[in-house]
């Protein structure tokens, strides 16, 4: 951190910031202008909150140099991130695409859909079993039941699965059944579930939440990664704006920047990003081509009957129509 001092600001108050600095164990680099005096502070000073000096008398200013994620930073860790999934590595030149229905809504439709993605050329399947709904009077997911559900389709497709945990208690359950946790938009600051998912060791899908800032999502991604666990990917689904002809406004930008920040892959949410199937795929194809390392979408036998997202759904064959597409998307910006 830089500290700015007063135009007229004493030799006592500089000293007496320089004296606080040395107390906290840290190195202070006077730099005396003409002006004006400022004063690095040399170290880690991460733990440090900064307003603890903007109290002090004659400071004008704090200026923070490093960056408040460290493990999720690219400066710590300059190559990209491969976490497997299926036989591939997301973050590597080869794309991925997890596919599936929102929710688990019966055994012969997650069994249809599993077979009709993986046909189509996915590299997961997703489905939720616990959902997060805006209101208490929807449909909640079939709770475990949907979780062994999903196992089966694995074992039928050999599709790795990727799905919901809600709570910090559900972590251990939902593991048990799935490849990769998904954290929802609507939990990306629960702590405790974050911390739990990160003492899971298992591999972890954190969705940028609605409101949130890219800054808030890598420091979600650093509770995981402060408990040990590297297995994390990113995605970007959407933040609320007041644009009202979609659910969301994909943040397209959200992709080369958290590229360039953190070494995990990133991957794209076309689905509740728009939340109209019209869109999925114009967005799709734009992450991929934005250099996001996946997509991840839903897809429904019938979405017309679909108990939670119904109109973001693909069909299965506008999906497998969406895969091909991606491809030739996926050569044009030299990824597979
Ligand atoms: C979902 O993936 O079905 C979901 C609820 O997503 P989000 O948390 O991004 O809203
Ligand atoms: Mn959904």
């Amino acid at each position: 951190m830089i500290i700015v001092m007063k135009a007229r600001a004493s030799t006592a108050q500089v000293s007496a910031v320089v004296k606080r600095i040395e107390s906290m164990g840290y190195r202070a680099h006077l730099s005396q202008g003409e002006e004006t005096a400022i004063i690095g502070v040399v170290g880690d000073d991460r733990p440090i909150d900064h307003s603890q000096f903007e109290l002090l008398d004659g400071v004008e200013r704090t200026m923070p140099v490093l960056k408040p994620f460290k493990l999720a930073s690219r400066d710590m860790h300059p190559a990209d991130s491969l976490i497997p999934l299926n036989g591939n590595k997301v973050g590597a030149p080869e794309v991925v695409i997890i596919a599936g229905p929102c929710s688990v809504e019966s055994r012969s439709q997650i069994l249809e859909t599993a077979h009709a993605v993986k046909e189509a050329g996915a590299t997961a399947l997703r489905g939720g079993a616990f959902k997060p709904r805006t209101s208490p009077y929807s449909f909640q997911g079939m709770g475990e039941e949907g979780l062994a559900l999903l196992a089966e389709a694995r074992q039928a497709t050999g599709l790795p699965v990727v799905t919901e945990a809600m709570s910090p208690e559900q972590v251990p359950l939902v593991a048990k059944y799935a490849d990769v946790i998904q954290i929802g938009a609507r939990n990306m600051q629960n702590y405790y579930l974050l911390n739990a998912a990160g003492e899971s060791g298992a591999t972890v899908l954190l969705k940028r939440g609605m409101m949130s800032t890219i800054e808030e999502l890598l420091m979600s991604a650093e509770y995981i990664l402060a408990k040990g666990n590297t297995q994390v990917m990113l995605c970007e689904r959407g933040i609320r704006t007041f644009e009202k002809y979609t659910r969301n406004t994909t943040d397209i930008n959200a992709v080369p920047v958290l590229k360039q920040l953190t070494h995990l892959p990133v991957i794209l949410d076309p689905s509740h990003s728009t939340g109209k199937w019209e869109y999925v795929s114009a967005i799709a194809k734009a992450g991929v081509a934005a250099g996001a390392d996946g997509i991840i979408v839903e897809v429904h036998p019938n979405p017309t009957e679909a108990l939670s997202d119904g109109a973001q759904s693909l069909k299965p064959e506008k999906f497998a129509q969406l895969v091909r597409d991606i491809r030739r998307v996926a050569e044009a910006v030299g990824r597979q």
